[in-house]
Formats: structure tokens, C-alpha cells, sequence
């Protein structure tokens, strides 16, 4: 027996927040983002309230309700400063949902179940709509690894892309048999890597204070139990992986 899934939805269309209007076919991007924000009446208020300077397309409450806040064909303010491959400043180009969750300032939560499954629906839709890629969906911290770390490490991205959602390493891949794994080479490979993934915000050539952050965000998306900021060799796979199955 199989329940039927609802989308409960909610849709304000936020006037004040209408700024630049995009066409369907510029939209490329999905972005997930958390609130960081103590519950869903504060997110709302937060999000409505245009003197912050924030917006979403979407809000997904704990409990699964979607509120939909402005329309897809304007732009919202949620991707800030970023970059990914050859894009910059992705507001305009993408749709961003915002998770509820309280996040790093007030206590990070798992993401429940109904969010999720919510998110899958929502993300389903909008994939078909907008003939949004697989890998085009991300987290705020892969595009802006610098200032962003939501959706954190709590975001549970394997089971996203077994729904066709964003990049995962399936496929086994060794490295090459040649590598030299000398620190300096080591970093080399690994953000040549992550250049081709579409990680920006870093030098190939020169370290910088800078890697930490990328490093951080590289391992919140797909090796979340390893918490130091160093690059591991099983980090440096994963990479070599999905660098080869683009
Ligand atoms: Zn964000």
C-alpha cells in the first residue's frame, strides 16, 4: 500500500522583494541553504522583512510545509557573493530553498524526515520545469565557501543524488598509479579537481589562507565524518572521482 505524497504549500509572492525579473532558461541552478534562524515564524518574519536584505524562493518548515515567498521568474537575494565554474553571483541564475534549522548559531538539528521528503518533491518539480541538471544542485557553502557553511554537515547529499540530485561519488576509481603524494602535490591534484567540479575562490598554484575554507566545504558535501582541515586521501578520491565522472 502506498500513501499518496502531498505537497502542502504555501504561496506569499513577496511584492517587495520583486526586483529583477529572468527568464525561465536562466535559471540553472538549485541552491539549499539552512536558515540559522530559531524556528519557522522567525524565518518567515526574517525573509519577508525586505530592510534584511535576504530572500528566498522557498522555505521548507520541520515539519514539510513549503512556503513558496517569490515567484521563480524574479531573481532572490540568497546566493550573495559566489561562484561556481563559470558563473558568478548566482542569485540570478538560480532558485534558492532555505531549510529551517537552527543551525550553528542556536543549536544545528537533523534535518527531519518530512523536510526532506518535501525538498525531494519540491527539487523533482523544479528539475523537470527549469531542466535543471543533476550536478547543478548545491549547497550555499560550495558556491560561497569563504562566508557560507550551510546546509552543514547534517545535509544528507548521498541520499539527494540517489534522487538525481547533485554529484556523489558512485562509481570506485583508484588513483593514478603514479601519483606523487608529496604535500605540495597533493594539494595540487586535489584542487585541480575540485577547478574542474567547480569549486572557485583558490589558486592552483599558490596556497593561500583560503584552502581551509574550500577544503571545509569540499568535506561538509561529500566526506562529512572527516573534520580535520587538511586534505585526506580518501578526500583526495572522492575528488579524483567526481572530477572524472562529469
Ligand atoms: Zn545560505
Amino acid at each position: 500500500m502506498s500513501k499518496k505524497t502531498t505537497i502542502n504549500e504555501i504561496r506569499l509572492n513577496l511584492k517587495k522583494h520583486d526586483r529583477s525579473k529572468r527568464r525561465s532558461n536562466e535559471i540553472k541552478f538549485v541552491i539549499i541553504h539552512y536558515t540559522n534562524l530559531q524556528s519557522t515564524l522567525e524565518s518567515l518574519k526574517h525573509l519577508c522583512n525586505p530592510a534584511f536584505k535576504v530572500s528566498s524562493h522557498y522555505l521548507i518548515s520541520e515539519n514539510g510545509l513549503i512556503f513558496n515567498l517569490i515567484s521563480t521568474n524574479k531573481s532572490a537575494w540568497h546566493a550573495g557573493k559566489s561562484k561556481w565554474l563559470s558563473y558568478k553571483n548566482l542569485n540570478r541564475s538560480s532558485i534558492g530553498i532555505e531549510l529551517q534549522n537552527k543551525g550553528h548559531k542556536y543549536g544545528y538539528e537533523t534535518f527531519s524526515k518530512k523536510q526532506i521528503k518535501s525538498l525531494l518533491n519540491l527539487c523533482l518539480r523544479l528539475k523537470k520545469k527549469f531542466k535543471i541538471k543533476s550536478n547543478n544542485f548545491l549547497g550555499h557553502s560550495d558556491i560561497a565557501p569563504l562566508r557560507k557553511i550551510d546546509p552543514g554537515v547534517k545535509f544528507p547529499w548521498k541520499k539527494f543524488s540517489l534522487h538525481g540530485f547533485g554529484n556523489w561519488h558512485k562509481k570506485k576509481l583508484n588513483l593514478p598509479k603514479d601519483i606523487n603524494l608529496s604535500k605540495k602535490n597533493m594539494r595540487k591534484f586535489f584542487f585541480k579537481n575540485l577547478h574542474k567540479i567547480g569549486y572557485r575562490y583558490f589558486s592552483l598554484n599558490s596556497p593561500s589562507f583560503r584552502d581551509k575554507y574550500i577544503i571545509k566545504a569540499f568535506k561538509a558535501h561529500y566526506n562529512p565524518s572527516n573534520k580535520s582541515i587538511k586534505i585526506d586521501k580518501k578526500s583526495l578520491k572522492i575528488s579524483h572521482i567526481l572530477a572524472n565522472s562529469l
